[in-house]
């Protein structure tokens, strides 16, 4: 079944073409808006709608020009519907569903954290089903039971900061700029992890529970009250901040994958990209024998591809959204 898929739920606008049956990607186009919100060091709303107003004819034609097709070969129509932020979600599935009422075909609308958790079924090796999933992104750090394409369980979540905005906050502390993930990464490679002992926030009561804003506010009191710390000693914060965010992470994912008696473990979402999170993650799924899946980096962060396996799953299991389909701003995955 031919997909095309919407996503611009944040500040891409991005259109993808799936051959969703057989998971093959014809075709992923995302315009990027950071330009836009740099200047600010966070995303202002008002901007990213305009934008995605301006982008989403031009990439979705895109998409369907590298597929090599046209809207006559297209099967179903798939759109972020939410969570995100709702002048954004707006332009996407708006027009989603005006294409596809245009056109006589079905519409879905696609929670955007099934998009995450089903981002690894594009790999050419993908889990089966069921698995454990850590969903870690700019908006949601949570643990998932995924018992079938369009079942999911979640364990627990973050109870303040995602683990994303936890990275974007500390950049912006640091002067680095946004978004603050990548950035610190690719400081981080020339720091030392252990020059700071910052905190892990176990939370042993609630154990698939998380918590950033303690760590945050420890990595606010290494800087200097005023003015910006010391350019030789950022790349060990970056490090050694990176290392206590990824060490939780991975602990607790190996600790949902147990209790679930799962031996396969998906990560999905945009800190899913993160270098040292992927190499810690694999080196203890190996130790404790499991195995692990992680999406390109490019499926990391956020892509219509994944929201089209989505679509297409929840298209399979009998959803649909009709023209006075609303977008919502915010939803937990249950
Ligand atoms: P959500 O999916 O929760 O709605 P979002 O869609 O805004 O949030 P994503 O695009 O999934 O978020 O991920 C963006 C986040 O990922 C940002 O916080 C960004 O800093 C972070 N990120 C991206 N690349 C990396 C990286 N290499 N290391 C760490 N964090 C990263
Ligand atoms: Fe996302």
């Amino acid at each position: 079944m031919l997909v095309l898929a919407i996503e611009s739920s944040c500040d891409d606008t991005a259109a993808a073409v799936v051959e969703a049956d057989r998971r093959r990607v014809l075709a992923n186009r995302i315009s990027s808006q950071h330009d836009i919100h740099r200047p600010f060091g966070g995303i202002v709303p008002e901007l990213a709608s305009r934008r995605h107003i301006e982008m989403i004819q031009p990439v979705v034609a895109a998409a369907l020009q590298d597929a090599g097709l046209t809207l006559d070969d297209i099967q179903l129509l798939a759109a972020t519907q939410g969570p995100g932020l709702v002048g954004s979600l707006l332009v996407g599935f708006t027009f989603a569903k005006a294409v596809a009422l245009a056109r006589h075909l079905p519409c879905v609308g696609v929670n955007h954290l099934a998009g995450h958790l089903l981002a690894c079924l594009l790999e050419p090796l993908a889990p089966d089903f069921p698995y454990t999933a850590l969903l870690v992104s700019g908006g949601n750090t949570a643990l998932f039971r995924v018992e079938g394409p369009a079942a999911f369980v979640c364990m627990g979540r973050t109870l303040d900061d995602a683990a994303g905005e936890a990275f974007d906050k500390v950049a912006k502390m640091l002067g680095l700029g946004y978004p603050g993930g990548p950035l610190i990464a690719r400081l981080a490679e020339h720091g030392d992890p252990t020059a700071f002992n910052f905190p892990r926030a176990w939370l042993d009561k609630e154990r698939f529970t998380f918590s950033f804003s303690g760590l945050k506010t420890a990595v606010r009191n290494v800087l200097p009250a005023n003015g910006r710390p010391d350019a030789a000693a950022i790349p060990d914060i970056c490090a050694s901040f990176q290392a206590a965010v990824s060490e939780v992470l991975v602990e607790k994912s190996l600790l949902a994958a147990r209790e679930n008696g799962h031996k396969r473990v998906v990560l999905g979402g945009g800190v899913a990209a993160n270098q040292h999170l992927r190499v810690q993650l694999a080196k203890r799924c190996r130790e404790e024998g499991l195995s692990l899946f992680l999406p390109s980096p490019i499926f990391c962060t956020d892509n219509a591809a994944m929201i089209a396996m989505a679509g297409f799953y929840a298209f399979q299991a009998g959803e649909i959204s009709g023209p006075d389909a609303d977008a919502y701003s915010r939803a937990h995955l249950h």
